[in-house]
């Protein structure tokens, strides 16, 4: 299984994410961790993403491309793959669907939690209270949700344009929305 998620910040990817791995065995690529990950290498690429990754911005297109292409390329994602929190722009979507054309591993689902934003920003609010991350503080969770609508709204057009985007409700206990998702996959 091929599958892109997609929600705003707080709509529950991570969780979703780790789940639909283990039942599917599926290789998770959370963009977010990966780049968390190379920021604590101390990596040039860590260094690159870390002034945007702090403010809340989405860090520039073309390293998110390169750094996904490399990543994808490798054979244990031959087996199946899930994308958590890529693509995020227009251009990454355009990007993305090249290369997986490319390797021959073109998407089953891009599916899109949802939820209401106040709802969101509650679960984010606490969140940072345990998470230690330093965009989870009121301001940068309100950037990052309007980065989320400007820029990463379009992508479900795009993905609904090619007949591939699931919309699911967010709202729920984990096991609910788990159980909502692996309905629309398995239909
Ligand atoms: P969340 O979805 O909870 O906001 P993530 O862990 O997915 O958090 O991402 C954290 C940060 O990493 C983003 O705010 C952004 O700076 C950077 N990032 C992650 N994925 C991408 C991407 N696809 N494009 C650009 N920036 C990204």
């Amino acid at each position: 299984m091929r599958i892109v998620l997609m929600g705003p910040p707080g709509a529950g990817k991570g969780t979703q994410a780790a789940l639909l791995e283990n039942k599917y065995n599926l290789i998770h690529l959370s963009t977010g961790e990966i780049l968390r990950k190379e920021i604590k290498e101390d990596s040039s690429l860590g260094h690159q993403a870390k002034t945007f990754m702090d403010k809340g911005q989405l860090v520039p297109d073309t390293l998110l491309l390169e750094m996904m292409e490399r990543r994808l390329k490798n054979p244990d994602c031959d087996g199946g793959y899930l994308l958590d929190g890529f693509p995020r722009t227009i251009p990454q979507a355009e990007g993305l669907a090249v290369s997986l054309d490319k390797l021959d591993l073109s998407l089953d689902y891009a599916i899109s939690l949802f939820a209401d934003e106040l709802e969101l920003v509650y679960r984010l609010v606490l969140r940072g209270k345990n998470s230690g991350r330093s965009d989870d503080t009121p301001d940068v969770i309100r950037d990052r949700q309007h980065i989320y609508w400007e820029h990463t709204a379009p992508v479900l057009d795009f993905y609904r344009s090619k007949g591939l985007l699931k919309e699911i409700d967010g709202i729920g206990s984990i096991d609910e929305v788990f159980t909502r998702i692996v309905d629309v996959v398995e239909k």
